[in-house]
C-alpha cells in the first residue's frame, strides 16, 4: 500500500487488471459449510487465491469467569495466518496485525449475533489462513458468518464484506495481492446484509470524498452478490441434511 513504485502495470490500456478482471468484478469466491467435524459449525472459502478455513465453538460458558457477561454472549474472533500461507514465512503466534483483525472481526459477528440470547457465555470462532492473496479479514469474516449461520446460532442479520481501493489511479474492486502491495488506497467494509449497517470499515492511503463514494457503492453492490454466495452454501448445507433424513 501507499503506492510503491513498481514496474508492474496494475492496468492495461484496455482497462483491465492484472489478472483480467474488470475494475467492478470479483475474484471468483467459492464457500462450502461443514469442512470440520469437531466444530459446531464451520465454513471454508475459497476467495481468489485466499483458502480460509472458520470454525465456531459455542456457546459455552465463559472463561475465565471474569469475562462473562451477565447480559449476553461474548464473541471472542481469532484471526491466524498460518506461517506457509504467505509467499515470505510468517513467524507464527499473535502479532499486532492479527490482534487487529481479531478485535475489529468481533466486534463485526458480535453485531450480528442476537447475542442477548446467551448470557454469560462464549461464541469463539476460529479463523485460520492457510492461503493469503489479500482480503483475508474480509474473507475471514464471511466465511466465519456462514459458520456461525451453520452452527445455529441465532443472528439479526448475515454478515458479508468486500474491498475496494485505488489501484493505478482508478478505483477497483477486490484488490488482489499485487493491487493491495502497490495501490494507491485499500478500504475493507463488511455490512449486515439486510439493513445495509456497517460492521467493519477499515482504510489504508488515500481517497477523495469522490473516490470513497464510488468505492462504498462498488462495495454495497458486490456484497449483494456475495451474500448470494453465502446463502447458497447453507441452503446446500440444509439440502444436504434434507437429502441424509430422507435417505433413511
Ligand atoms: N501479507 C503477507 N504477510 C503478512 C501479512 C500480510 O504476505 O505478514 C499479505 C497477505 O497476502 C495479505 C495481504 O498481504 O492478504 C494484505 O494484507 P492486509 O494487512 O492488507 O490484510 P488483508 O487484506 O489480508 O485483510
Amino acid at each position: 500500500m501507499g503506492g510503491a513504485k513498481t514496474d508492474l502495470k496494475l492496468i492495461d490500456e484496455n482497462g483491465l487488471r492484472l489478472d483480467g478482471r474488470s475494475p467492478n468484478e470479483l475474484r471468483p469466491i467459492k464457500i462450502q459449510t461443514d469442512v470440520l467435524d469437531n466444530a459446531d459449525g464451520s465454513a471454508m472459502i475459497e476467495w481468489g487465491g485466499n483458502k480460509i478455513i472458520a470454525s465456531v465453538y459455542g456457546p459455552r460458558e465463559a472463561y475465565p469467569k471474569h469475562t462473562q457477561n451477565m447480559d449476553m454472549a461474548v464473541v471472542k474472533a481469532r484471526y491466524n495466518m498460518a506461517a506457509f500461507s504467505v509467499d515470505e514465512r510468517k513467524r507464527p503466534g499473535p502479532d499486532r496485525r492479527s490482534i487487529e483483525i481479531s478485535k475489529v472481526v468481533s466486534e463485526a459477528l458480535q453485531t450480528a449475533i442476537l447475542a442477548e440470547q446467551f448470557p454469560r457465555t462464549q461464541i469463539d470462532v476460529f479463523i485460520e489462513v492457510l492461503q493469503a492473496d489479500a482480503g483475508t479479514r474480509i474473507a475471514g469474516l464471511t466465511a466465519s458468518a456462514v459458520a456461525l449461520a451453520a452452527a445455529g446460532i441465532p443472528m439479526r442479520d448475515m454478515v458479508a464484506g468486500c474491498t475496494a481501493g485505488k489501484v493505478a489511479g482508478q478505483i477497483v474492486l477486490d484488490l488482489g495481492k499485487e493491487e493491495d502491495n502497490f495501490g494507491e488506497a485499500d478500504l475493507p467494509i463488511a455490512q449486515l446484509v439486510k439493513s445495509g449497517k456497517i460492521v467493519l470499515m477499515q482504510m489504508d492511503g488515500d481517497l477523495s470524498v469522490e473516490e470513497f463514494n464510488k468505492a462504498t457503492e462498488m462495495i454495497d453492490d458486490a456484497i449483494k452478490r456475495i451474500s448470494e454466495i453465502q446463502r447458497e452454501a447453507l441452503a446446500g448445507k440444509y439440502r444436504d441434511i434434507a437429502l441424509e433424513e430422507g435417505g433413511e
